[in-house]
């Protein structure tokens, strides 16, 4: 059985816990793996091994770490193929939407290799009389990421870029259910150059994620994971004096209007909905249909449902593959089954294929669903499109604001000024006019509103590199001997 243990000094160092996890093969539902699971001492171990690493790290030229960051991009971008294949095997995504998630992540490193420009600070010349004040930001030290398991190889991205480009050192912790990704990277690292203890791995499960929240030695945690466990990590990482972006959980609207291209809208949702088999956290799951064109959508969505070819990424055909686990796959057949006694309408049941060995689902269309309902209340992450039919805008909009979450939403329509002011009036963090799954390029920043991001930072682009970094300002004199003299007044400029 292949182990996967941990990633320390740019190579593979056993687990010495006796704890593992099981990795499964979700396309034939076999274990193929285990991954070893960090103890409190390991983690203790690879958090000095980074404080010491970071002594050196941060004191490194910024061209040098550019240096390296643009080598990456390169071992990623000539990797693409066989990191999407990794990914594809452990989590299940068919190879070309891996290949999606690795070009949006390759954006993060670029983003990355310009940071310098980004450190710049300001610069006072004469704030008082041979005075100078200038801003400066410096590292925090060893900070941590702890990742989902829905997108192994973007969400690294989204956070160590950045992070090992301001001068901190990164301690990756992913998700215990795919976590080969996390080490093609590493050894990509490894090859781009990077020092010994700048980047490490450590795989492992709540023990890992509660000893790094509580460790004195990590500054700061990004987080990516559902809203429970969000809440949970920004809760004790804050009590613990730390720095923490956390995102959770979401539950992604999307407003149909009248006056919208029915056809495209259709087109949209569907690949909103079941692209990487709704495991997206910009998945669309409910579509907002105006009373006037719900049928005619329910109509142009069931016609294209079948057409979505279901299998493992291994079939070069396949658009969608399994989910995640066995325990996943049966909590969204659920979603499905009780649906029709909610009061709901199961228009296409794709319950039938959790028969299968692997954890297969085909997608599901429910119509008519309604606050108050499971399907509706609570975020699937699955296969399963819900429709909802308001009778205006306003009831549109209304019910959005509405939900608990606020990760991303969509518009649908031709209507410049109704687009604008949906805008405007929205509370979501992330927000697509007839732009489906609106997730911001790299030299913007990612997150949600409410139940969808704990903390105040939102990740990647430019307030990932303020999460990464404290402002510091000094005020500087170097006077003219004749001008010294004695005074005890507050330093003012006048
Ligand atoms: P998860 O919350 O189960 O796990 C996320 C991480 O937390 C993993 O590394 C896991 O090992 C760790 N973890 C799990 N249980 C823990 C516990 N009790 N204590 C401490 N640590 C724990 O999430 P998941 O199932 O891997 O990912 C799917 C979820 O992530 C969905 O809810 C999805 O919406 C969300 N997500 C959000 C975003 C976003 O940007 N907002 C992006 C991707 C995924």
């Amino acid at each position: 059985m292949q182990r996967i243990s941990h990633w320390v000094n740019n190579k593979v160092v056993a687990g010495t816990s006796g704890n593992v996890g099981k990795v499964y093969n979700p396309a034939t539902g076999e274990v193929q793996a285990e991954v070893d699971l960090a103890s409190v001492a390991e983690v203790d171990a690879v958090v000095a091994n980074a404080k010491e690493a970071f002594v050196t790290w941060r004191a490194s030229n910024l061209s040098r770490r550019a240096e390296i960051m643009f080598r990456m991009r390169e071992l990623i971008d000539a990797n693409r193929k066989e990191l999407a294949n990794v990914v594809s095997l452990e989590h299940g995504k068919v190879p070309s939407d891996a290949m999606g998630e690795i070009a949006r992540g390759l954006e993060n490193i670029e983003f990355a290799c310009g940071i310098p420009a980004m450190l710049k600070g300001g610069y006072s010349e004469q704030a008082s009389g041979g005075v100078d004040v200038y801003s400066i930001r410096q590292p925090l030290g060893v900070v941590a990421g702890i990742t989902p398991f829905n997108f192994p190889a973007m969400v690294p991205m989204w956070m160590f870029a950045n992070a090992i480009m301001c001068g901190n050192t990164f301690i990756l912790k992913p998700s215990e259910k795919d976590p080969s990704a996390a080490m093609f990277v590493a050894d990509l690292l490894r090859q781009a150059g990077l020092p010994d203890g700048v980047f490490s791995v450590l795989h492992g499960d709540k023990v890992s994620v509660d000893r790094l929240l509580e460790h004195k030695d990590v500054q700061s945690i990004s987080f990516v994971g559902s809203t429970p466990i969000a809440k949970y990590v920004y809760e004790t990482g804050t009590k613990n004096g730390k720095r923490v972006q956390a995102l959770g959980g979401a539950k992604n609207h999307m407003l149909v209007l009248p006056d919208a291209d029915l056809d495209m809208a259709a087109d949209a949702a569907i690949s909103a909905a079941y692209g990487s088999a709704g495991e997206r956290c910009m998945a669309i799951s409910v579509v907002l249909a105006v009373d006037s064109i719900a049928d005619a959508l329910v109509d142009k969505l069931s016609s294209r449902i079948p057409n979505i070819k279901v299998g493992p990424g291994t079939d070069p055909v396949a658009e969608m593959g399994p989910l995640i686990s066995r325990e996943h796959r049966d909590k969204v057949a659920s979603f499905v089954t009780n649906a029709n006694a909610e009061g709901a309408k199961v228009v296409i049941d794709g319950t039938d294929k959790a028969k299968d060995a692997g954890f297969f689902l085909n997608p599901s269309l429910i119509d008519n669903v309604k606050p108050g309902m499971k399907c509706y209340d609570e975020e699937i992450f699955g296969p399963v499109l819900t429709v909802m039919r308001v009778k205006s805008y306003q009831e549109g909009l209304d019910t959005i604001n509405a939900n608990q979450f606020g990760n991303g939403t969509a518009i649908f329509t031709r209507d410049g000024g109704v687009a604008r002011q949906f805008q405007f009036d929205v509370q979501v963090g992330m927000v697509g006019i007839n732009v489906p799954i609106p997730v911001p390029v790299s030299y913007y920043s990612f997150g949600g509103w409410k139940a969808s991001l704990f903390g105040d930072q939102h990740m990647y682009g430019p307030e990932g590199i303020n999460f990464f970094t404290r402002g510091k300002v000094v005020t500087s004199r170097w006077p003219d001997p004749r001008t010294s003299s004695v005074n005890l007044g507050f330093p003012q400029n006048r």
